[in-house]
């Protein structure tokens, strides 16, 4: 058993597993029960609904999946690469949707 994902919410952990189960790579969902009780526990990646593989041997694809499928990786620990903005050549960092400076969209 290896954990895959963290998901934020247990709807996120579910999609991912379905992702999974597509490509017949076996999965679980854990720590869904412990949703429920979050704001009584500390928010820690142990009380959030995370998706464990069966096979470790499968775990890298697994990843690699997820990724490819664009799940996650909104987060901050992934930016991504700045862009230039079209209106007033600014340099944007990657999270961000419109120019800080101009507005204009990306
Ligand atoms: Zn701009």
């Amino acid at each position: 058993m290896k954990k895959v994902f963290v998901a934020s919410h247990p709807t996120e952990a579910h999609l991912v597993k379905g992702l999974l189960d597509s490509r017949e790579i076996p999965a679980i969902v854990r720590g869904e029960s412990l949703f429920g009780v979050r704001g009584e526990a500390p928010v820690t990646p142990d009380t959030l609904p995370s998706v464990w593989v069966n096979n470790d041997d499968q775990a890298e694809e697994a990843v690699a999946l997820i990724r490819s499928h664009g799940v996650g990786v909104t987060d901050a620990n992934t930016p991504g690469e700045p862009w230039s903005c079209s209106g007033c050549g600014e340099v944007v960092e990657a999270q961000f949707g419109e120019c800080w400076k101009c507005g204009a969209a990306k």
